[in-house]
C-alpha cells in the first residue's frame, strides 16, 4: 500500500496541498495516496502524514471540535508523533500558545512549544508577497534546478496572508531549578518533570526568519521585548520551523507554482 498523505479539509488551500504534494510526489517519483481528512477514520488512515492548510484558526478548532477531531489531530501529532505541516492557520494549530486569539481564546492542537502572534502583519489588505532564501532547500534534492551544485536555491516566492509570526519559543522559559532555590520541592519537581520532557522533546529548529520587523505591530513589538522572545525588535520574524515531527510555515506555498517545500518535505518524511 503506497503511504497516504491527508490534508485537513475543513477550508482553506485544501485543493492547492493536494495538487502540490502529487506534483511534487511524481517529481520524486515516489507513489503517494493523498487524501482530504475530515473525520478521526480518515486521519487514521493517514499513516505517512498530514497538512493543516491556512484559513481561520478559529474556524478550524471549532470545526475539528464539532467533528470530534481535535482529541485525534492531538494524539496524532503529540502521542503518535506522525509528520505533520501546517501553513498560516495551520501554524497557529500546532503551536502551543497564540497572542491576539479570540477573546474567548481558542482551542489549538499543540506539538510546536512555540507561542505565535496571529495576524501579525495587519489586516487582509496587508497581505503581501516577498522573495526568501530559505537555508534549509539547500541541502537536499529539493534544488532541482541546473545550479545543484551551487551553494544558494532560487528565492522562495512566500505569500504572506494575515499571517502569524512565531514571537516566543515557550522551552527557553525552563530555569535550572539549581539556580532558583527559594523554590519549594513540588516546585524543583515540577522543574525536573519539565526539564525530563524537554529532554524527549526535540528542539524548535528556526528553519527561516524575515528580515525587519514589521513596524505596525506595536503589540508584538512590546512582546518581543519579553524575556524568552526570541526575534528582538529589527532581527526579523520566525516564519519557519521545525519541532520533531512538526513543521510549520506562515506562508502558504501551496499558493504558488515553486513546489520546492512540498518536495522537501516529502523527502523528510518518505525516507
Ligand atoms: N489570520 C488567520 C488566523 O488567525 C490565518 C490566515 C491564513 O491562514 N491565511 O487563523
Amino acid at each position: 500500500m503506497s503511504p497516504t498523505i491527508g490534508v485537513l479539509a475543513f477550508q482553506g488551500g485544501v485543493i492547492e496541498h493536494m495538487q502540490a504534494l502529487k506534483k511534487a510526489a511524481a517529481s520524486l517519483q515516489k507513489e503517494v495516496t493523498v487524501i482530504e481528512v475530515r473525520s478521526s477514520a480518515e486521519l487514521e488512515s493517514c499513516n505517512a502524514g498530514l497538512v493543516i492548510p491556512g484559513g481561520e484558526s478559529t474556524h478550524l478548532s471549532r470545526a475539528a471540535r464539532e467533528c470530534g477531531l481535535l482529541e485525534p489531530l492531538r494524539e496524532y501529532v503529540k502521542v503518535k508523533r506522525r509528520p505533520v505541516w501546517g501553513t498560516c492557520a495551520g501554524l497557529i494549530m500546532l503551536s502551543e500558545e497564540a497572542s491576539a486569539a479570540k477573546k474567548d481564546g481558542q482551542e489549538l492542537i499543540g506539538g510546536l512549544d512555540v507561542r505565535v502572534h496571529r495576524n501579525h502583519f495587519g489586516r487582509q489588505n496587508e497581505s503581501f508577497m516577498t522573495d526568501l532564501d530559505l537555508d534549509f532547500l539547500r541541502s537536499g534534492s529539493a534544488i532541482t534546478n541546473e545550479s545543484s551544485s551551487s551553494s544558494s536555491a532560487p528565492p522562495f516566492p512566500a505569500m504572506f496572508i494575515r499571517a502569524p509570526v512565531v514571537d516566543k519559543l515557550l522551552a527557553a522559559q525552563i530555569h535550572d531549578p539549581e539556580a532558583t532555590p527559594e523554590q519549594n520541592p513540588a516546585q524543583q519537581q515540577q522543574l525536573q518533570d519539565k526539564k525530563e520532557n524537554k529532554k524527549k522533546n526535540p528542539a524548535v529548529e528556526v528553519l527561516a526568519i524575515l528580515p525587519g520587523r514589521h513596524a505596525s505591530n506595536k503589540a508584538a513589538a512590546a512582546a518581543a521585548g519579553e524575556q524568552g522572545s526570541v526575534s528582538p525588535e529589527g532581527a526579523g520574524d520566525i516564519i519557519a520551523l521545525r519541532q520533531g515531527n512538526v513543521f510549520g510555515t506562515s506562508f502558504h506555498p501551496e499558493l504558488t507554482d515553486d513546489i520546492r517545500i512540498h518536495v522537501w518535505w516529502l523527502e523528510q518524511i518518505l525516507s
